[in-house]
């Protein structure tokens, strides 16, 4: 929802937000006091484009940012505020001609004034959400929060609900990328990876960065075979992808991934573990491949620097 922007980008969206939503709630009280005490209204509000000329609607259609931009949620702000501008005008008008304010007219605009501000609030919440657990770089969810989704999804494996396949995914090689092409073309590199796999995954499977260039993937109401066949074709995939160096022109780099179930009778922690397990195994096997968990694996060391 929120578009891949800096965190700059986004600390200033959630500024303006909220001074938008400020005004917004000192034109509210400005309104009704203008109902209580019969006061005269602002000619603005009582014509059909008051949304767009209160500061809010003038911040909306006008300075509202890059963050916004193709933002389902922002789109329903827009229309839950002209709404509320309707309502209002409607109010304004009736107290202007002396007639008087119906209850179902003062209703119509509270209600559509609650609906604006769960939309402000949600907006606010999707930004903090991006800006406190989004990776920057890749845009995936970072580690934060993984644990309590892991264990989330186990309590659904207890109850049969589904089972779920849980994945490691290291880059193959990634220092020689690193060193060959630079540390800016490597950030690039773990960028499209990371967009790819989020990109060709369910909407509910979910993808967090692990830590440097290693990724948490679980794939929920999915069996092993299945989760195999997904993440076996995402690597074949990953592998054919072009990369693109200034000076060396296109290159490619392979991934290696280990999966295992989630297993609802172990800490989700030894779960993550075990697919680490396998991981190391297909980086032993000769990399570029997908390995699955196996008990014997136990025995072996993890990666170096993968353990959860
Ligand atoms: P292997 O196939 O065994 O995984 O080899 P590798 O070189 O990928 O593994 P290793 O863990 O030794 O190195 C990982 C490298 O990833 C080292 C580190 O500099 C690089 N890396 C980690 N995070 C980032 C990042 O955010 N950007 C860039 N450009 N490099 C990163
Ligand atoms: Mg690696
Ligand atoms: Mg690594």
């Amino acid at each position: 929802m929120i578009p891949n922007i800096s965190n700059e980008e986004m600390r200033a969206a959630l500024k303006e937000l909220e001074q938008a939503s400020y005004n917004h709630e000192q034109w509210a009280e400005l309104l009704n006091s203008t109902l209580i005490c019969r006061l005269p209204p602002d000619r603005r509000d009582i014509g059909d484009d008051a949304h767009r000329l209160c500061r809010f609607g003038q911040w909306y259609y006008n300075a509202a940012g890059v963050a916004f931009e193709n933002n389902p949620g922002f789109v329903e702000i827009g229309i839950e505020h002209q709404h509320m501008h309707q309502a209002a005008a409607h109010l304004l008008r009736s107290a202007v001609d002396g007639a008087p304010i119906l209850m179902e007219d003062y209703e119509r605009f509270v209600s559509a004034l609650k609906r604006l501000r769960l939309e402000i609030a949600t907006a606010q919440h999707e930004l903090k959400d991006a800006l406190y657990n989004l990776d920057p770089l890749t845009g995936t969810p970072s580690r934060i929060g993984m644990l309590t989704r892991l264990r989330e999804e186990q309590e659904l494996v207890k109850r049969k609900v589904h089972p779920c396949v849980i994945v490691m995914m290291d880059l193959d090689h990634f220092k020689v990328v690193n060193d060959t092409y630079g540390h800016l073309v490597g950030d690039k590199v773990l960028a499209s990876v990371a967009g790819y796999v989020m990109g060709h995954l369910r909407p509910y499977d979910k993808v967090f960065r692990f830590g440097g260039e290693e990724f948490l993937i679980y794939l929920p109401d999915t069996d092993l075979q299945t989760g195999y066949n997904v993440i076996d074709r995402l690597r074949a995939e990953l592998g054919a992808m072009p990369h693109e160096a200034e000076s060396e022109g296109v290159f490619h780099v392979t991934t290696s991934f280990g999966l295992t179930l989630l297993d609802p009778d172990i800490p989700v922690e030894l779960s993550i573990d075990r697919a680490d397990k396998a991981l190391y195994a297909a980086k032993a096997g000769g990399r570029n491949r997908t390995a699955l968990w196996e008990a014997s694996m136990n025995a072996a060391p993890n990666k170096p620097g993968t353990s959860a």
